[in-house]
């Protein structure tokens, strides 16, 4: 008999047709609607959930006894509780390097954005009120040959350093966990403590997990590490950032500005004094979404599943290493 599948997030036709081939599938279609009923509703019969941007809680997850295997659309895995998925039993699997390339464009358009003020002075010419040459007050600061600092060099941070050595010419500092001697070596990056990098860096770029060492990483004391003619660049995710902390240090001009990709609270509330900022850049979650790139993070979290669903080892397998799969 066909596993059951309880789908949250839309696929396009021909992905959906190769679960269903595989599945039995039940589409959520508005998952967060109403404390979630709708999801609520399907999850005692869900073999295998797929979807992404909901936090699938053990208040959720005790509604789904049968569940076997979740395939999350995202690298990050902050949503989950993988310490009761491993209770459980539970297979989880993301969607690394298909999104990397894409997340590290986003990345730069933010620097680029930031650092060339192009949204602020775009909307200066689109409400009329380009009128004589710009001068001195609407300048903006070199990206090419400035310093890139990035927290967290893993594949998206990697992906990030490649732009800015070979395209901007730009010496590359990084932190992460730990050393990694192949980056050195391929982008004459310096390894700096988290402090050191901060001081250092023309552009702080993050890309660490969500984590509970990472929650806060930066807050009050970090940012006035900054120089005042730097600028935070946040791809990862709004915790990593003590937000209240940074709206500090852009009204108070601790630093120049700030490129965001990622909130505490999404989808950004109207009235955030972020978006009262003309040094402020803020986009809504838009890391991995382009057409090419959501459809081969949606394959690759329906391959993922379809895999766990039939007891074998998911290529993306996040928890449960070393365990048998139950299909
Ligand atoms: P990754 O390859 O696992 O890289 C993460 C890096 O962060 C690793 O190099 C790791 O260091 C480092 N790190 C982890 N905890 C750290 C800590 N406490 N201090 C310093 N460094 C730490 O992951 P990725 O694929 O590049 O993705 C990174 C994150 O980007 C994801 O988890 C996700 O939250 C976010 N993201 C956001 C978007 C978006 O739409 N804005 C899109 C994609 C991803 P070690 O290697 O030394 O362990």
């Amino acid at each position: 008999m066909k596993k059951h599948v309880v789908l949250y997030k839309k696929l396009s036709e021909p992905l959906l047709a190769r679960l269903q081939a595989h599945a039995q599938v039940t589409l959520v279609a508005d998952p967060k609607r109403d404390d979630h009923a709708e999801l609520r509703a399907a999850l005692p019969h869900a073999d295998g959930l797929l979807g992404a941007s909901i936090r699938l809680d053990a208040r959720l997850l005790d509604l789904a006894p049968q569940l076997k295997a979740i395939s999350t659309v995202s690298v990050g895995v902050d949503n989950y509780d993988i310490p009761y998925l491993d209770r459980r039993g539970i297979a989880l699997c993301n969607t690394p390097d298909v999104l990397t390339e894409t997340t590290a464009d986003t990345g730069f358009a933010l620097i680029m954005a930031t650092a060339r003020r192009v949204v602020e002075l775009a909307s200066m010419v689109r409400n009329g009120d380009w009128t004589q040459n710009i001068g001195p007050a609407h300048f903006g600061s070199d990206v090419h040959g400035k310093t890139l600092g990035i927290i967290g060099m893993g594949r998206i941070g990697e992906a990030l350093a490649q732009r800015g050595h070979f395209g901007f010419g730009m010496p590359v500092l990084y932190h992460s966990h730990s050393p990694k001697p192949a980056v050195e070596a391929r982008f004459n990056a310096g390894y700096r403590s988290l402090e050191a990098l901060l001081s250092e860096a023309d552009f702080v770029c993050l890309t660490v997990p969500l984590t509970t060492q990472t929650e806060g990483l930066i807050g009050k004391e970090q940012l006035a590490l900054m120089r005042p003619e730097s600028i935070l660049i946040n791809i990862a995710r709004g915790k990593v950032v003590d937000e209240h902390a940074l709206i500090a240090a852009l009204q108070s001009g601790k630093i120049r500005g700030a490129g965001l990709d990622v909130f505490e609270r999404e989808p950004l509330n109207s009235d955030s004094p972020l978006l009262q900022m003309n040094n402020v850049v803020a986009t809504p979650h838009i890391g991995s979404a382009t057409h090419e790139t959501r459809e081969a993070m949606a394959r690759c979290a329906v391959d993922n599943l379809i895999s766990a669903l039939q007891g074998e080892r998911p290529a993306n397998l996040v928890n449960l290493k070393g365990r048998e799969l139950r299909g």
